[in-house]
């Protein structure tokens, strides 16, 4: 393990390049790295980051991904469709290795529904299915995610009406799911349409895990 706290991991993790031109398409908002810190280090305690296989799905600039490597992970699968954030990624991956030398992170450039190597965990946070190219993105995400892990950690946007429906989908997929906390997550307007800055949204924690028969 190269990180020894949550702190730590944060400020590491805030020093790492940003998509260049977020695509609205694809839903490219940035995991922030507190945000990410607290998910990573959830996962850390639950064991499911040190000498695990950890994929991390629409792994954008590679956060989630890079921030579980420097948990120990023993090999960690960033997938992510576009190439820009991948060449973003990589960038971030030369810059950490510069410092705590080579980690064991692989960014794989094709659609999540492509991928299909198997891993213990996964931990991501897919488009939140606002957009209307991306309606319910997040559920073939997870039910990707499902296909690939026991155990996910996942942020959804926030509504009573998916947290039900999240709930029944895990059960429908054989999953428990648990709601470990509500972060309030900045959506940082690029575009000049945007009149504020920074809008935020509501965003659930979840973890799902295998229901073992
Ligand atoms: N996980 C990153 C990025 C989150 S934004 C972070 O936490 O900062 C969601 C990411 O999913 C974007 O980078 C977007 O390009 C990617 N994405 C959207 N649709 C995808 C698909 N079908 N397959 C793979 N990646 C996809």
């Amino acid at each position: 393990m190269y990180i020894k706290s949550k702190k730590e991991l944060e400020i590491i993790l805030s020093t790492l390049k940003g998509f260049r031109r977020p695509k609205e398409s694809l839903e490219q908002w940035q995991t922030p790295s507190d945000i990410a810190a607290v998910m990573l280090f959830e996962a850390l305690l639950r064991k499911d980051i040190e000498n695990k296989i950890v994929i991390d799905l629409g792994s954008g600039t590679g956060v989630l991904a890079l921030g579980a490597a420097l948990l120990g992970a023993k090999k960690v699968y960033g997938v992510e469709i576009d190439a820009e954030a991948i060449s973003v990624a990589m960038e971030n991956l030369s810059y950490l290795e510069t410092i705590y030398g080579k980690l064991p992170v692989e960014f794989i450039c094709c659609d999540v529904n492509e991928f299909s190597i198997r891993g213990d965990s996964v931990v991501m946070n897919p488009p939140f299915g606002l957009k209307k190219a991306s309606r319910h993105a997040d559920l073939f995400f997870l039910s990707r995610a499902f296909s690939l892990a026991k155990k996910i950690y996942s942020l959804h946007h926030y509504s009573e009406k998916s947290r039900k429906f999240l709930s029944r989908y895990a059960s429908v997929h054989n999953f428990s799911a648990e709601l470990l906390g509500t972060f309030k997550f900045p959506l940082k307007a690029k575009l000049e349409k945007h009149k504020k800055p920074v809008k935020h949204i509501l965003v659930d924690f979840y973890y799902y895990q295998i229901m073992e028969k």
